[in-house]
């Protein structure tokens, strides 16, 4: 289990407001990967390097299995080779001049926990196995592929049975075919050795598909935490929503709350009602988020009149964008063409079930405004006045 309590990371020249990672509280159940998610500079790799104890905290607690690796207000602080992680960077950092058995079986020949060679060597042979390299052993490491180089990282992260598993961003620099093996690969390993694991990265199809839980982070605190299926389906904050790519969102007023937690709102487009949208006040300012195929596209009825400005064929479904008011809305459609030109007039019809509706709060963006220096246009690339058309979902 990892606990971190009120960790707090300052780095020189920055005020006492715009800490890197600000008073973050985070638990993580033994054997459960867990992956940070944010923008750039959301503190993500900061948080993983204190873990680590490759940098020191400035405040808060870190506690590994039970045991308080560093509370600086009681002067404790254990050192990376004390702590039981094994991690992974972004850059493989594999020694060049060793084969890949020498590589893995690097950890286990130096410091304190040194043991035998022939020891080290059956070691390194079973981390190497449990990643699929087994027959690469003898290999030079620089013959080897960048995955297959990932993939010894990976096996030099687990060889000393590490408790926890740190991975920093890890398929950033594998090319898209590959960097969905190793993601599978990855869960797949982490699952049979049910090791304790936290996963860095920007990447929200990444951070869905692999973890048991999504910690969303922005200007160093966290913004939500849930289960890859919760977060993608409901999210509750609306910087979640615009940084998991929902594309749509309409600005409205909650006019009236329902029994059951259904609530209806009234937008620019027209009324609609959201059957998932627990603790809405009446009058309360809010916003709508529609994923492209959660709108129904009619060319004869429907609650909204729009106008179709365009349309994107992606293979598989068309995008049409529609113009409904001052919002241009992406429909996403699955069936063959329906047929409608640029300039023709449509009607959609909003799903209220899947209607994402969220109270639209200064905060959505992150609290702390841009003091920790991060561009909120990262997180919602496109976002426009009231109608977004971003993302690849
Ligand atoms: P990325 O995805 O780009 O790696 P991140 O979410 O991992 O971003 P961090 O690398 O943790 O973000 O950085 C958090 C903040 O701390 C950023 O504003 C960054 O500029 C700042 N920061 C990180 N390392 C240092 C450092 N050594 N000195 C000063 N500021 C730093």
């Amino acid at each position: 289990m990892i606990k971190l309590t009120g960790l707090i990371k300052r780095y020189p020249g920055r005020t006492v407001t715009a800490n890197a990672v600000d008073g973050l509280d985070l638990e993580i159940p033994e054997g459960k990967l867990v992956s940070l998610l944010g923008p750039s500079g959301c503190g993500k790799t900061t948080t993983l390097r204190m873990i680590a104890g490759l940098e020191r905290n400035d405040g808060g607690t870190i506690e590994i299995d039970g045991t308080v690796v560093s509370d600086p207000a009681r002067r404790i602080f254990q050192g990376a080779d004390r702590r039981p992680i094994g991690i992974v960077f972004q850059s493989y950092a594999i020694w060049p001049h060793m084969t890949v058995e020498q590589n893995v079986m690097f950890p286990l020949r130096v410091g304190k926990g040194k043991v035998a060679r022939e020891v080290a060597r059956q070691r390194a042979r079973t981390a190497l196995d449990m990643v699929g390299l087994a027959d690469f052993a003898t290999r030079p490491a620089p013959d080897l592929s960048g995955g297959q180089q990932q993939r010894v990282a990976l096996a030099r992260a687990l060889v000393r049975q590490p408790k926890v598993l740190l991975l920093d961003e890890p398929l950033s620099n594998l090319d898209k075919g590959l960097r969905d093996r190793m993601r599978d690969e990855i869960r797949a390993v982490q699952q049979r050795l049910g090791i304790t694991t936290v996963f860095v990265t920007h990447d929200q199809d990444e951070a869905l598909a692999v973890s048991d839980d999504v910690i969303v982070m922005n200007h160093g605190r966290i913004v939500e935490r849930g289960m890859p299926q919760e977060i993608y389906t409901f999210p509750r904050e609306e910087f979640t929503a615009r940084f998991l790519g929902v594309s749509n969102s309409v600005d409205g007023v909650v006019a009236s709350v329902e029994e059951g937690g259904s609530v209806t709102v009234t937008t620019g487009s027209g009324p609609l009602t959201c059957v998932n949208a627990p603790q809405l006040r009446e009058g309360e300012a809010v916003s709508v988020f529609m994923r492209p195929e959660s709108l129904r596209l009619s060319r004869k009825d429907g609650p909204w009149k729009g106008t179709v400005e365009f349309s994107i064929y992606h293979g598989d479904c068309w995008d049409y964008h529609v113009r409904v008011g001052d919002d241009l809305l992406r429909v996403r459609v699955y069936r063959e063409k329906v047929g409608i030109a640029h300039g023709q007039s449509v009607f959609l019809s909003p799903d209220p079930e899947s209607a994402i509706v969220v109270p639209k709060s200064g905060a959505d963006a992150g609290a702390t405004g841009d003091a920790a220096g991060v561009d909120d246009a990262a997180a919602a690339p496109t976002a426009a006045k009231s109608a977004t058309v971003s993302g690849s979902r």
